[in-house]
């Protein structure tokens, strides 16, 4: 049985595709050295998914930012803006992704989204409707060649049109139906040029088409692949879908002319369903992604056994299949040299899974597991328990009431409570949480971990810099203070480490924007507060104003979202159970005079099911409920702060409303705050802050800027609700450009309450 992989970590094992580029964009390395760095790891990667036994193989799913830019890029689709720049082929790219701000201009960057239901981010393609659809590049030629003089015959990846076609925001009068004849047209050269370089296979992704699609949107995918597929010659097409099955257009894909279907088994709740109903053509393979592409735990081989045999059953040609790009896991447990065996044995990064599916297909093919002795070692593994659960959290699940639920009194009535209670201007200034994580800050944090420095000394650096970042901010007249969370690596990873229950790992980097990574710590167990995590540093901070600090956690979903979750238990469940944990702190840190408390959800959209009928009963449901339990407990005069970032959030805001915090900060500037309409027609009653300028960028907004998106705020946000603070944490910033930023933040709310 052969096997396949939809794509690869591109980041390295060290991350050394991260280190590269930011020296790069520092001047620190040309491009030249920086094309190098990309082309070694390309080989190598493809080289261990060759050595594992592999097949199907794919190239192109490099990138040096985000492969549906690149897809974007290749076909053309490139602003007028950042091509009047005049930069090279590569910055003009790195301007799309991430900004320019220098001699030659100043543009802002394309908006970015997540990427389905992961923590992945991508760019958002902006067709204008003077852009000019061409072949533009020969990247996905280049890395396919590129593979080829290693000895390795791949299968090149590309975005597939109805995705990108789909994902593309249209500026002009065009939509996407517009741009269809100049897009197929491409990929036609694509399939043309693949296909006279001698490739034997194209993998098309097509990840939209597990979200709902009705029959305009199936009428429109099926006229592209008509087309497409009619001018292939004799390279082999591959359909790959994943996070999701694709029931609105199985029938469809099935009756085109591709010549292997990728279909998801691990989300995709009905792919099994739809062969068992519709049947499968002989005539064509069946990429069976059986092996979990965003997961860690090992694969339960007698499962997927039982799959396997289901499909061979029905006569069907099945190449075994990772369920998704493998971008999504950590590159190897090799490098996870603290964690205990017991732990270890239990799970498989992007390199282990290369072996599982391997061994699953040789497996397979045998028809006799037994004689197997990783499968009986898989069967033992899976057989025991793993000593995970806890009485005490089980008993405080059982116990929760219906009223735990809700905090009282209602919003409304809090809100002139709190008013009073806090006494802040019209169009409080604020910032999301960190400060610039500089050198000195992140030295102290690795030295204090590796013992180089004392606890206290670690403690007294931290506090030295909330001090001044205190100060530096009553100085300039912000109004809501933070302590600049100096003390945190991570959002997700600070509170994992105070949680039981949780494991955490040297190595598992995961690519969420950019280059930039996560470390997602994993749910082992059932989770529970060990001790207080942040009430010292915040009433330290506190102590140093009579302005309010902000007390600064993250919730119970996007704690989950961020982490690995547990397969044996629902998410749910587990959801809950962190809930109650950050409760504890909530109730503590209020107890110690934090007057306001922000528990962050950058990550709420994140696990929302693509399909719309699922999304209160599969998630909403008990997500909203898991926030509100975190906080109701709460006097009225504690005002209670979430905040949001890069998703899409328009067509979810009475669940947000109903998540019953006071404000609301969330990430608007990049995606030309049409979110601000949506929040007006559905009456939304949280006070609300949509970010004033992007922080994922280096460039400094300008006052006047920043009064003129204010001022589109006011058209929708009443006076008395609005915010004023930039779109997200300042910790991925430098110092340079942080300070003047919120200055002139605070000055544009200056003239702001001068006009209100
Ligand atoms: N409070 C966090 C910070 O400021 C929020 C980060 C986020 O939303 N991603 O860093
Ligand atoms: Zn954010």
């Amino acid at each position: 049985m052969l096997t396949s992989v939809v794509g690869y970590p591109r980041i390295g094992a060290d991350r050394e595709l991260k280190f590269a580029s930011e020296k790069y964009f520092k001047g620190e390395a040309s491009e030249a050295e920086l094309l190098e760095i990309a082309k070694n790891l390309r080989a190598e990667h493809i080289r261990s998914q060759k050595d594992a036994g592999i097949d199907y193989i794919t190239s192109n799913d490099f990138s040096f930012y985000d492969g549906l830019l690149d897809a974007a890029v290749l076909c053309g689709i490139v602003p007028k803006r950042y091509k009047e720049l005049g930069l090279s082929e590569l910055d003009t790219y790195f301007a799309m992704a991430r900004g320019y701000q220098g001699e030659k201009g100043d543009v802002k960057a394309l908006a970015m989204k997540k990427w389905f239901n992961t923590n992945y981010h991508y760019i958002v393609p902006e067709a204008e409707d003077d852009t000019e659809i061409k072949l533009n590049g020969s990247k996905i030629f280049d890395e396919y060649e590129e593979a080829k003089l290693n000895n390795v015959e791949t299968k090149p990846v590309i975005a597939g049109a109805y995705t990108l076609l789909s994902l593309t925001r249209y500026t002009g009068t065009k939509k996407r139906d517009d741009y269809r004849d100049a897009v197929v047209a491409v990929y036609k050269e694509i399939v043309a040029g693949l296909e006279a370089r001698g490739a034997k296979w194209i993998q098309f992704d097509e990840p939209s088409f597990v979200r709902d699609l009705d029959a305009k949107d199936i009428e429109f995918a099926k006229s592209i692949y008509q087309e497409i597929l009619a001018a292939k010659g004799s390279v082999k097409v591959l359909v790959q879908t994943y996070f999701g099955d694709v029931r609105d257009i199985y029938e469809t894909l099935t009756a085109l002319d591709f010549d292997g279907i990728g279909l998801d088994f691990v989300e995709g709740k009905q792919t099994l369903a739809l062969i068992e109903k519709n049947g499968f053509p002989k005539e064509k393979l069946l990429f069976a992604g059986l092996v979990n592409g965003k997961n860690i735990w090992k694969n339960h081989y007698a499962k997927t056994l039982d799959v396997l045999e289901g499909l061979k059953a029905k006569g069907i040609e099945v190449v075994l299949s990772s369920s998704c790009s493998l971008l999504h896991v950590p590159y190897t447990l090799d490098a996870e040299t603290k964690l205990d065996e017991k732990y270890k044995k239990h799970f498989a990064y992007a390199k282990e899974k290369l072996s599982e599916l391997r061994t699953i297909a040789n497996i397979a093919a045998s028809g006799d597991r037994e004689a197997f002795a990783e499968y009986r070692a898989n069967k033992e593994l899976f057989a025991q328990g793993r000593d995970c659960e806890d009485a005490d959290v089980q008993k405080r699940l059982a116990e929760i009431k219906e009223a735990d639920y809700t905090r009282l009194p209602v919003r409304k009535e809090r809100e002139q409570i709190q008013k009073k209670a806090l006494n802040l201007p019209k169009f409080p200034t604020t910032t999301i949480g960190s400060f610039p994580q500089t050198k000195d800050v992140k030295k102290n944090r690795s030295s204090f971990r590796k013992g180089e420095i004392s606890e206290a000394q670690y403690k007294e650096f931290n506090r030295e810099k909330i001090k001044r970042a205190v100060e530096w901010q009553e100085s300039i007249g912000i109004d809501v203070l933070v302590h600049g969370e100096y003390e945190r690596n991570d959002m997700v990873e600070y509170f994992g480490e105070s949680l039981s229950g949780y494991l955490f790992t040297e190595k598992a980097w995961v690519q969420s924007y950019g280059t930039r990574c996560v470390k997602p710590p994993i749910i082992w167990g059932d989770v529970s507060r060990r001790k207080p995590i942040t009430v010292e540093w915040a009433v330290y901070a506190q102590s140093l104003s009579d302005k309010p600090v902000k007390g600064m956690l993250t919730g119970p979903v996007t704690i989950l979202n961020w982490s690995f979750p547990r397969e044996d238990i629902s998410i749910k469940e587990s959801m809950t159970q962190i809930a109650l944990a950050i409760r504890d702190e909530v109730l503590d840190l209020e107890k110690n005079g934090i007057r306001i408390i922000q528990i962050d959800e950058a990550a709420l959209r994140e696990k929302l099911p693509l399909r719309k009928s699922d999304w209160y009963s599969e998630y909403l449901d008990f997500a909203i409920p898991a926030f509100r339990l975190v906080h109701s407990g709460v006097k009225a005069e504690t005002q209670i702060h979430t905040h949001m970032c890069y998703s899409e959030f328009t067509d979810i805001i009475p669940a947000i409303d109903n998540m019953d915090a006071d404000v609301i900060t969330f990430e608007a500037s990049r995606s030309d705050l049409l979110i601000l309409d949506a929040l007006k027609k559905c009456n939304f009653e949280t006070e609300a802050g949509p970010g004033v300028y992007d922080i994922h960028s280096p460039r400094v907004p300008s006052v006047e800027e920043i009064v003129a998106a204010l001022r589109k705020m006011r058209e929708k946000v009443a006076d008395e609700k609005l915010w004023v603070n930039p779109d997200c944490g300042l910790k991925t910033r430098g110092e340079e450009e942080t300070k003047p930023s919120l200055i002139n933040l605070v000055k544009a709310a200056e003239i702001i309450r001068k006009e209100a």
